[in-house]
Order: C-alpha cells, then sequence, then structure tokens
C-alpha cells in the first residue's frame, strides 16, 4: 500500500543490548562451526538458548529487553500526578460511544489502541475520539491472533495499513503502538523505528475480556494505583457482566470516581511526552 508520511520523525533503529549480543552471538557461533567444525553442538545449544530468551522476551508482554516499552508514563508526567487509561480493540460502534460520553462526564481524556479495519468500519466514530481530545493509536489492521509469527515484511504491512488508515480517517497520525494481546518478535522494534511509533504496554490490565465481574477488573486495575500508571481496558472484544452489559461501561464511572479521589489526571499517552512531540504530532 502506498505509504503516506507516517511519522514526524522516523527514528534510527537501535538494537537494544539483548538484541545487539543475540547478533554477536549467532556471528560467533557461525564463526566457531567454520572454525572448529567438532564445536557444532556447543554452537547449536548457544544459538537455542539465545533464542528461547529472546522468545520468552516477546511473550512478556511489558519486557524491554527487545526495545523500548513504556510501562508506565514518563517521571515528568508521574510528577504531574497524571495517569494513562488505555482502551484497545475498537471502535465498536455499540460500546464506545457510550465510552466517550462516560469520559466527557469526568473530562478525562483517554488513548484508544484502535484495528485498523475497525476504524475503516467506523470512520465516523473515529473521528469523533480525536474531536473528543482523545488519541486515537496503532493496534494492528487486522489484530491477527499470530501477529507476533510475521516476518519483517508482514509486521511492517500490518502497522503500516493501519497507520495509514488511522492518519487519514482522523487526520492525526498515531506516534504509539500496541502489539495484540503485547505479543511481539524480535524483528518488531526496527520496524516501529521505521514508522517513528513508540512500543506501549501497560502497569496493570483488568483482564475485561475474559472477566464477566466488574468488581474483579476495577480491583485488579486499582490495586497499588499510583501517578503514572498506564491502565488497559477493551472497549472492542469486551466481555459482558451477567446481566449482558459490556464490562467496561460498568468499570468506568467507578474507575474514574477513584481516580478523582485520588487526585490522578487521566491523559492520553501523547499528552504525557510533553509539549514539544505534541506540537510535532498535530496533523
Ligand atoms: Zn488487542
Amino acid at each position: 500500500m502506498a505509504s503516506t508520511p507516517s511519522s514526524p520523525n522516523p527514528a534510527r533503529w537501535r538494537p537494544s543490548p539483548l538484541v545487539r549480543a543475540s547478533l554477536g552471538l549467532h556471528a560467533g557461533a557461525l564463526a566457531l562451526i567454520l572454525v572448529r567444525p567438532s564445536a557444532w553442538p556447543w554452537a547449536l545449544g548457544a544459538v537455542v538458548a539465545d533464542h528461547a530468551l529472546l522468545t520468552t522476551a516477546g511473550l512478556t508482554p511489558r519486557s524491554g529487553l527487545l526495545g523500548p516499552n513504556w510501562t508506565r508514563l514518563p517521571s515528568a508526567a508521574a510528577q504531574r500526578r497524571e495517569l494513562a487509561i488505555t482502551i484497545d480493540d475498537g471502535p465498536d460502534p455499540r460500546i464506545t460511544p457510550r465510552v466517550l460520553d462516560l469520559l466527557d462526564e469526568r473530562k478525562a481524556k483517554a488513548t484508544f489502541f484502535c484495528i485498523g479495519e475497525r476504524v475503516q468500519r467506523c470512520a465516523e466514530l473515529a473521528r469523533e475520539m480525536v474531536r473528543r481530545g482523545h488519541s486515537v493509536e496503532n493496534h494492528t489492521h487486522r489484530h491477527l491472533n499470530y501477529f507476533s509469527l510475521l516476518g519483517p515484511r508482514g509486521l511492517l504491512a500490518e502497522i503500516e495499513r493501519a497507520q495509514d488508515t488511522i492518519g487519514i480517517t482522523t487526520g492525526q497520525h498515531p506516534l504509539f503502538f500496541r502489539a495484540p494481546a503485547g505479543l511481539r518478535s524480535p524483528f518488531l522494534d526496527p520496524v516501529l523505528s521505521r514508522l517513528g511509533l513508540r512500543l506501549a504496554s501497560w502497569t496493570r490490565r483488568g483482564f475485561d475480556t475474559v472477566s464477566a465481574s466488574a468488581e474483579t477488573v476495577l480491583g485488579k486495575l486499582t490495586h497499588g494505583l499510583a501517578a503514572g500508571d498506564i491502565l488497559l481496558l477493551h472497549d472492542g472484544h469486551a466481555a459482558l457482566t451477567r446481566k449482558g452489559v459490556p464490562v467496561i461501561l460498568e468499570v468506568l464511572p467507578r474507575l474514574l470516581d477513584a481516580l478523582a479521589a485520588a487526585e490522578l489526571a487521566p491523559v492520553t499517552l501523547r499528552a504525557a511526552l510533553g509539549t514539544g512531540h505534541r506540537e510535532a504530532s498535530a496533523a
């Protein structure tokens, strides 16, 4: 797909220390086999162990071993007593409009990690999110279960397509990316660098796609609540309570009350970046 300028500041990729060590280990293992072919079991063992470590890091959504990963807001935002509510997998025409009203009632801003093809289907709703001061960020085009198994070209296609769709639809290019279920591979970080996207995971999640209890979800989100937290809820793929209400609609008012009582201000991730980045990101 033709690429629009996806990002204000594409950064040069700098491999994380673990990825740099892995690249070195692969080169070393190859050199060892060339010099001493009989040492191949050692070389193979080292490479297998390295892959196991990389895989474990990729299966750990909050891990920073594969590259930078926001699990909290920057300390300047925390000092301002800011916190981020992030809402994934929408937009959903049955749920998102009610979420927007609940946020407006408390003057709260949220970050929506949207699925590109859902933004295509619900374009007006996506524009409404941005009009009301929230941000729409990149959560891939199709939210594939096997996203983390894609190669570099597949990852780029999925992410760039969502980037273009969201940018064209809302007039605001995403600055943040979140992987489906938070699962990643070492190929993701260079793709995000190329598109100028920052990876964001979370401090705590409520598991509101699987738990039917608003009480349980709220308890998980507010346990140890502190300035700088990034909380994760879902307006898409939301579980239903026993009364058939999407869990987020029961959790959100009570969560916003808890934040107000703790004097914490819900802001978007891009607002937490600071003024300079906000201006740079204006479409
Ligand atoms: Zn998701």
